[in-house]
């Protein structure tokens, strides 16, 4: 007989974009895995772990992590960190009224969007020409955390979801890359801004909670939003 393997629970996720899913905790395969990034702050290579330890914990059979927004990725991440090594999660705090510095404690499953989802996610080029904004996908999140000050115009391949006339759509997942190079490449600078402000107006996952300043009483906002937060 073999030995038995242990079972762990599941939990159900939804996800911000409306998605969900069914995972289990980190697993000691995971908890190694992780152990990289902690050892090495690329960016690259922590939304390659993410993926991975998010690919593995998901149990829903649909799920493909390769398709998922960044938003979702980390959403994920952390709900299965809290349901794995604990709900709470030590943060610094800096009181504005007495000056006080130091650490509080926050649940990270308070874990939310920044704000709402922008009403309207096209931009307009020309008259008759436009682009279908999405958020940040996965790797594209990759590509911004590691370029987005030499190299911005690159993470317009994963934000853009597709092009339009009055006649025609072009979704940019069927296109090669070489096309979208060419579409992307005769933008003007103006353009390529406006698409990025489009952008910026969707949320992000982020914490928010209120804490007593232990030395004036003082009630503090603690913001919390991108993952490096997690890993220092
Ligand atoms: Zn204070």
């Amino acid at each position: 007989m073999s030995i038995p393997l242990i079972v762990t629970p599941e939990h159900e996720a939804n996800l911000p974009s409306g998605q969900t899913v069914i995972y289990r905790p980190f697993l000691v395969k995971e908890e190694k895995l992780m152990l990289t990034i902690k050892e090495n702050q690329n960016p690259e290579e922590i939304v390659r772990v993410m993926k991975r330890v998010v690919g593995n914990c998901v149990i829903t059979d649909d799920f493909d992590v390769e398709k998922i927004s960044y938003n979702d990725l980390e959403y994920l991440f952390i709900m299965m960190r809290a349901r794995s090594v604990g709900e709470m999660a030590e943060f610094p705090i800096k009181c504005e009224k007495c000056g006080y510095e130091g650490t509080t404690e926050i649940d990270i499953t308070k874990i939310g969007l920044s704000k709402e989802l922008p009403k309207e996610d096209t931009v307009m080029l020309t008259s008759t020409v436009g682009v279908k904004v999405k958020p940040v996908a996965v790797e594209g999140m990759a590509m911004l955390m590691k370029s987005a000050e030499d190299d911005p115009i690159s993470v317009l391949h994963y934000v853009i979801d597709s092009a339009f006339n009055d006649q025609q759509v072009w979704k940019f997942s069927e296109m090669t890359k070489k096309e979208r190079d060419e579409f992307i490449e005769n933008l003007s600078l103006p353009l390529v801004q406006k698409i990025m402000e489009k952008v910026e107006e969707f949320p992000r996952c982020c914490i928010k909670d209120q804490v007593m300043c232990p030395s004036c009483g003082e009630m503090i906002d603690v913001y919390v939003e991108g993952l490096e937060n997690f890993f220092t």
